[in-house]
């Protein structure tokens, strides 16, 4: 008798987020408007922004890659630039670099943390370097105090892909009120809370606030709901530069409003299953993933693997072997060294990524989500035991 498939992940959709979709459906607004507005406050409140704060600026966008890409040009980020970022992340953090005509210096990671190595980012900065953007990888924060010093050092901005990591914490404080200038989080189906499609630029730079709300709608100076709702005839407004189209849905925030409540009791649910992963696993020839330092708090994105010597078998029929038992896996990341784009535009090759490219092959990431119960956890850790015991001893 074989087990229904256990996907890789899945979002968790409660009764609240359809209620408030359906409210925004029948309210007669479902574009940016009354939802998005409410998200982008109450989402500066959860970071500790006070209610009425207004130096923790929340803009909600229509996705990560949206927000990195306002974050950039904001801070003046164009042709001739370089931004460095990590090879060991998925494309979007560095794509949106070469969009302005910016050249991107991938660089490796930390084997111990699988996150940008400070000392490999510090070798990487030429006269031409503007800014850093760590990512969390996993929802494991980055070393920030030490790329902050560095980014201090050489004045260079630093823009946190946070994808990852809601809610994480670097030395106690929430990933989100660092002392970078922008920190993106995405809202994307398979994140630690999703709007299907969505993204939070968050920065105390109100600079940077006020060019990302004009750039997330086409470089406009007013958008539609503040027309619709000023006191005196409002259609007049002008456009002040050639911007994007990434504003975030009402239908879209109502999820996020409702998402948002849980994201803490979200955390808990997915440390429990890291913490059952851990020990079920004890023992076998793979290195669990690296814990956060004492006292702070890993998102659990991700929980990572890695197959270690002495494993009986290979990354690649490991996944093939969970598959045939029904378990859903991902690789995290194909290193950016390793995609023709990147590889060919830069001449990348693997041998200057050593601790990425070593980590990709033996790397793979296993379910981790709010809606796996208990059995699912242990068949997991059963298959996983029954892979790589050493022979004989299963
Ligand atoms: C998901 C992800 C993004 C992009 O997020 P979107 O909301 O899909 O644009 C960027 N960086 C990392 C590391 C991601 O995992």
């Amino acid at each position: 008798m074989s087990l229904p498939f256990l996907p890789f992940a899945l979002p968790d959709i409660g009764d609240e987020e359809i209620a408030e979709v359906v409210d925004t459906l029948k309210s007669g607004w479902v574009t940016t408007g009354p939802k998005a507005q409410r998200f982008e406050a109450e989402f500066s409140a959860f970071l500790g922004g006070r209610v009425g704060d207004n130096s923790l600026h929340a803009i909600a966008v229509n996705s990560a890659t949206a927000g990195l890409h306002l974050a950039l040009e904001g801070l003046g980020i164009g042709p001739g630039d370089e931004v460095i970022t990590t090879t060991h992340t998925f494309t979007a953090t560095a794509e949106v670099a070469r969009y302005l005509g910016a050249d991107v210096r991938l660089v490796d990671i930390d084997p111990a943390t699988l996150n940008l190595d400070p000392s490999a980012v510090e070798a990487a900065i030429t006269p031409r370097t503007k800014a850093l953007l760590p990512v969390h990888y996993g929802g494991l924060a980055a070393d920030m105090p030490a790329l902050l010093d560095i980014a201090r050092r050489h004045g260079l901005k630093v823009v946190e892909d946070a994808a990852h990591a809601l809610p994480t914490t670097c030395a106690g404080r929430l990933v989100g009120t660092l002392d970078s200038d922008a920190t993106v989080f995405s809202f994307y189906a398979n994140k630690t809370m999703t709007t299907g499609e969505g993204g939070m630029l968050v920065t105390r730079d109100a600079a940077l606030a006020k060019r990302a709300r004009v750039m997330r709608l086409h470089g406009m100076n007013r958008d539609a709901f503040d027309r619709y709702t000023a006191k005196v005839p409002s259609w007049y407004y002008e456009v002040v530069a050639p911007g994007f189209k990434y504003n975030l849905t009402d239908i879209a925030a109502a999820l996020g409003l409702q998402q948002l409540k849980k994201v803490q009791a979200f955390q808990q649910a997915r440390q429990r299953i890291a913490e059952a992963y851990d020990a079920g696993l004890a023992g076998l020839p793979l290195l669990t993933p690296p814990r956060p330092r004492s006292g702070d708090q890993h998102a659990w994105h991700l929980y990572p693997l890695r197959l270690a010597a002495g494993a009986p078998l290979d990354r690649d029929a490991l996944i093939e072997r969970l598959f045939a038992q029904g378990i859903g896996c991902s690789v995290h990341y194909i290193p950016l060294h390793r995609h023709p784009y990147w590889r060919e535009r830069y001449q990348l090759r693997a041998e200057d990524f050593p601790h990425s490219d070593h980590a990709y092959r033996h790397l793979l990431s296993l379910p981790i989500y709010t809606r796996m119960q208990p059995a699912d956890v242990q068949r997991v850790i059963e298959a996983l035991r029954a892979a790589l015991a050493p022979a004989g001893a299963a």
